[in-house]
């Protein structure tokens, strides 16, 4: 029996402000616990929440970018529900007027983890969303020994939910939806979307069914996973425990799990008849949203996506589909590369320098792109020094390695060395000439139709040059002159 998986995804990510939903307390991350308080986030008697626009421009270009509709006029609600880490004993969030609705996430091929990028179900999938809402976050509890210390830090920054349609058909997808989601969110600098800080953070609802059966099986829910890898892993598990339980002739019930990344196992958490009723109401301290005006401007301030960047890397510098997707993958990357090929005649060895070289040497050296030794105009000057027969290839590599160690431009490099390579047709001639004159009978061979002959006598030119003759000239110069 086949079986067939059905998966939807809660995001929720922290929003890059610099102060909090409702309040002017910073945002920051690993801060001296409970610095970074007032009565507002707190939850004190009597204290007013006033809305950070900066949040709202943020979900609103969020939802631009995925292709949203954007509610004209939104509104906040109260969720309520007991937790210690929430002050006020409800969470600000929005209930049935979201900012926005619709919209979707394109995934492609290289936002799939690597291992399943030649086996892709449905190539160019793209995944609805059914809303995105803007909510604060709550406060985070450490668990000690023997006491729990609640950290109110975090407690009411602002936290945007991203849920899609139950669109998503294996752990597979869902990692390429994450990561493809990731990439936008960094292109639109809403958020760092650094899964490790908690910056995006995903429940996942997963259901089987036997293949030919409408009717989907029972939902459920795998809470706060903080890894991509780890949804990956968890689906996969959750995927096969259900087909497991279902071929041994039971039922499953709709309940929520949690995830033991260590065990690499769900374990049950809740079953349905503890569901929360959150008593949603209108948050009476907060007039609704008319968003006409900062839509307009938003509007004006959508950047350019992965998607539209990878096209137009393939049409303006002629590099591959894939070059042109790993290099947009990474925004910082794709800055660099902008800034190297901008002026470069042949942007596509640029690519290929980045892409090889570079990535290598910075991998090597435990670098980011951001803290790259080389600057992009320096790279350029390398891969125009090589294009232009000033070094060869092979020289090109040993000057790109001292670039990468010192700093130095590839100009100093090339001096300092002495290195640089013969292409003056004029010396070249004379050291042909002399090289014929010495070596009557490899010439002999080569008229005779030897062409190996030939490939000698281009080494005793660049002998003679002490190694910097452009062997391409040198070449090209005796073919001429054996005529
Ligand atoms: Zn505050
Ligand atoms: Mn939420």
């Amino acid at each position: 029996m086949n079986y067939i998986a059905t998966i939807g995804l809660e995001v929720h990510v922290q929003l890059k402000t610099h102060s909090k939903m409702f309040c002017e307390c910073p945002v920051t991350f690993g801060a001296e616990p409970n610095s970074h308080t007032c009565p507002i986030c707190l939850g004190l008697p009597g204290a007013l929440p006033v809305m950070n626009r900066e949040a709202l421009r943020m979900t609103v270009l969020t939802g631009l970018m995925l292709g949203c509709d954007i509610a004209p006029v939104s509104k906040f609600d109260r969720k309520n529900y007991f937790y210690p880490d929430m002050p006020k004993n409800y969470q600000i969030s929005q209930y049935d007027m979201p900012l926005c609705t619709n919209g979707s996430v394109p995934l492609h091929d290289l936002a799939y983890p690597k291992d399943a990028q030649k086996n892709i179900a449905t190539p160019d999938k793209e995944v609805h969303l059914v809303r995105i809402h803007l909510e604060e976050d709550v406060a985070k509890s450490f668990h000690f020994e023997n006491s729990t210390g609640i950290d109110f830090n975090r407690a009411g920054t602002p936290l945007m939910e991203i849920v899609t349609q139950p669109q998503i058909n294996s752990p597979e997808e869902a990692f390429a939806f994450l990561t493809a989601l990731k990439q936008i969110l960094i292109y639109g600098e809403v958020s760092d979307a650094d899964m490790e800080k908690g910056q995006l953070r995903c429940d996942c609802n997963v259901s089987v069914r036997p293949e030919g059966q409408r009717e989907l099986g029972a939902k459920i829910e795998i809470k706060n996973m903080n890894s991509i890898s780890g949804v990956r892993r968890a689906l996969a598990y959750e995927i096969r425990r259900q087909i497991s339980v279902l071929e041994s002739g039971e039922q499953l019930e709709q309940e929520t799990r949690g995830w033991d990344d260590v065990a690499g196992e769900t374990f049950l958490m809740r079953t349905k008849e503890f569901a929360h009723d959150y008593r949603y109401f209108p948050d009476p301290d907060l007039v609704p949203v008319e968003t006409d005006v900062l839509v307009a401007d938003v509007r004006e301030h959508v950047p350019e996506l992965p998607k539209a960047k990878r096209a137009r890397f393939v049409e303006q510098y002629q590099v591959s589909p894939y070059d042109a997707g790993v290099l947009a993958n990474d925004l910082e990357l794709a800055r660099y590369f902008e800034a190297a090929a901008k002026g470069a005649k042949k942007p596509k060895n640029i690519a290929n320098w980045i892409l090889n070289d570079l990535q290598n040497a910075l991998s090597a050296a435990g670098k980011a792109i951001h803290d790259c030794p080389i600057p992009p105009e320096a790279l350029d000057e390398l891969v125009n020094l090589i294009d232009t027969g000033k070094i060869s290839g092979k020289q090109g590599k040993e000057v790109f390695a001292e670039m990468f160690a010192s700093g130095k431009t590839a100009a100093t490099i090339v001096k300092e060395k002495g290195i640089e390579q013969l292409s003056d047709a004029g010396a070249i001639e004379a050291l042909c000439d002399d090289v014929i004159a010495a070596n009557p009978k490899p010439v002999a061979d080569y008229k005779a139709g030897n062409m190996a002959s030939l490939n000698f006598l281009k080494g005793q030119v660049i002998k003679r040059s002490k190694g910097k003759a452009n062997p391409r000239l040198a070449g090209e110069i005796l073919e001429r002159k054996l005529k």
